[in-house]
């Protein structure tokens, strides 16, 4: 497996963001993705899926759509569409129906920022998702940039030190969306986990400072999605989105908060008598599955089944672990980064099936 290292939130000046596409996509080459999926609102662009190059480094920058009721009063249900063909914002009014289309037209439906609390200093207002009774959904954002932002900035003050200082945000996807993830999760079905920069570039006025805050660059360095292809990019786009998509349907993929240090070459797996599987991926119990997990660096490492804390290495890099009880199993990681705790890698499940 091949590991792409993906942003899949951001806005250009198509909707309320302050980046043209190239311009996103160079500064994404910069810092190092593989993959950027562009989601303005309610508008799809089609036919601006490219790759872009810089030296020996390559990026494919698909177009998706970020898509919202923009009648809805108050303004709730955000949701982030990949690998459709068509324009879906037609469909906002009704949540069920929009993902029924996205699913028709080939795409996939990750819900948005699913708790995403107000900001009435800056104007911001909850956009929480709310309609719960949906089906369909490939997934969810787990760790949303700009939630975040909002939940740990309360006046004019913060908004000044986070703008100087955006390093000091991110500390983990916020709690009920974990704990929303998990009651999801324990109704049996795949749901897919992304983590996205809802990335802007927003020109902050604040008394006589100016100040673009939380650039692209800035973003593509810190909450990224880690995917596993089998393939990494050639040269078809067609073949290439596919891919990208696929492995986004399977799960095949972990946040990773990139700006302390690199996630790459993280890695949980499944071994049973006869079978493997990857983050996102089934495994029949029979004697015991091993699980095998591969950190960058020797940090705190915590198993998690069923939503409850099972087990946590301290300075391991590679860890195994025998399992003998179905369930849904994922990775958490923290790491120590300016003086916290903070979280570092989020793995999809792997869902260990009863025989
Ligand atoms: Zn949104
Ligand atoms: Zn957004």
């Amino acid at each position: 497996m091949n590991e792409l290292i993906a942003n899949l939130h951001m806005h250009t000046t198509y909707s309320d963001g302050h980046g043209t596409h190239a311009s996103i996509a160079q500064a994404a080459l910069k810092a190092g993705l593989d993959v950027i999926i562009t989601t303005d609102h309610n508008i799809f662009i089609n036919g601006l899926d490219q790759y872009f190059q810089e030296d020996e480094r390559k990026l494919l920058l698909i177009v998706g759509e970020e898509v919202h009721d923009v009648l809805r009063d108050p303004q709730k249900n955000h949701l982030l569409v990949y690998g459709a063909s068509k324009e879906l914002c037609t469909f906002a009014g009704d949540p069920q129906n929009l993902i029924n289309q996205a699913n028709m037209a080939g795409g996939l439906a990750f819900i948005a920022h699913p708790v995403d609390p107000a900001l009435m200093a800056f104007g911001e207002e909850n956009l929480s998702w709310v309609s719960w009774e949906v089906k369909g959904f490939a997934g969810i954002e787990l760790w949303n940039g700009l939630s975040e932002l909002k939940n740990v900035m309360h006046n004019y003050l913060d908004g000044l030190f986070y703008a100087f200082f955006p390093q000091f945000i991110a500390q983990g996807p916020l709690l009920p969306t974990l704990q929303r993830w998990d009651d999801l999760l324990s109704r049996g079905g795949k749901v897919v986990a992304i983590g996205g920069a809802d990335a802007h570039a927003l020109p902050m006025h604040l008394g006589p400072v100016k100040r673009t805050i939380f650039p692209y660059d800035y973003h593509f360095r810190s909450i990224n999605t880690h995917l596993f292809t089998p393939e990494p990019l050639g040269n078809d786009v067609y073949t290439d989105r596919r891919m990208i998509i696929d492995a986004l349907r399977q799960g095949r993929a972990f946040v990773g908060y990139d700006l302390p240090a690199s996630t790459k070459g993280f890695n949980f797996t499944a071994r049973g008598r006869n079978q493997t599987a990857w983050m996102g991926e089934e495994i029949t119990l029979d004697e015991g599955i091993t699980f095998q997990i591969r950190l960058p660096l020797a940090v705190e490492c915590r198993l998690i089944r069923d939503g409850q804390p099972l087990k946590v290495w301290r300075e391991r890099e590679f860890i195994t672990h025998i399992v003998n009880q179905p369930g849904v199993y994922r990775v958490e990681c923290y790491i120590q980064f300016l003086g916290k705790r903070r979280g570092w890698i989020f793995s999809n499940p792997i869902y260990v099936r009863p025989s």
